[in-house]
């Protein structure tokens, strides 16, 4: 596994706190509930590393995540949580719009996404910057194990489409988190956007 190794960095609301910004890092983005936390943990294969989404507290954090040759994993907040305020929410769009814009390190995005409830608005928006900005997005339709093979495969083929349209280096692939579904397949792309 080349994410082997992973560990904590820190855990910060404020994107000016991570890590220096230098090197090279991927940034988990995704609806709250997704699965993006299990991903993260099934690729870096340690179980509990980064927190789901009943811990309490700590759900506007980014969290930074450590490989042994210095590269990083960034865990950012999973939007779209109910039951944080209008105002924290604002000022975490604006948080995650500094991040997204100014970190020089960000090689690429990982957009996790419910397979059974994909491209919500928020993905679109987020699909759509990265486009525009020429960063690479890597999204993973977790939860595959939720569905049958003829629905995954429909699914994945209109992701694929959607995708296509927006002209950004922009890829997509079936995972699940409980299953290992496509865990080796994601973990070889996100090192090649890692920088190999
Ligand atoms: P996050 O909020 O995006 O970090 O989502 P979590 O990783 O905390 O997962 C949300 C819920 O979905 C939890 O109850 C997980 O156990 C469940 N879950 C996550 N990944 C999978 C998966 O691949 N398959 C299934 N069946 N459930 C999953």
């Amino acid at each position: 596994n080349p994410l082997h190794g992973a560990s904590f960095a820190l855990s910060t609301p404020e994107p000016l706190q991570l890590p220096a910004d230098s090197g090279a890092e991927i940034a988990f983005a995704g609806r709250s509930n997704a699965g993006k936390s299990s991903a993260l943990n099934v690729l870096v294969g340690v179980h509990g590393l980064a927190r789901t989404s009943r811990t309490p507290g700590r759900t506007q954090h980014l969290v930074a995540f450590v490989l042994p040759d210095g590269r990083r994993l960034v865990d950012l907040p999973g939007y779209g949580y109910a039951k944080v305020p209008e105002a924290v929410r604002a000022q975490w769009r604006d948080a995650l719009e500094g991040y997204l814009m100014r970190r020089r390190s960000l090689r690429a995005l990982a957009l996790v996404m419910d397979i059974r409830h994909p491209l919500t608005p928020f993905d679109q928006q987020m699909l759509a910057f990265c486009a525009a900005h020429a960063l690479p997005c890597h999204v993973l339709l977790t939860k595959a194990d939720k569905l049958g093979r003829g629905q995954t495969a429909q699914t994945l083929l209109a992701v694929q489409r959607e995708l296509a349209q927006l002209h950004g280096v922009l890829s997509v692939q079936v995972f699940s988190a409980t299953a290992g579904t496509g865990v080796e397949a994601a973990r070889g792309v996100l090192t090649r956007l890692l920088g190999g």
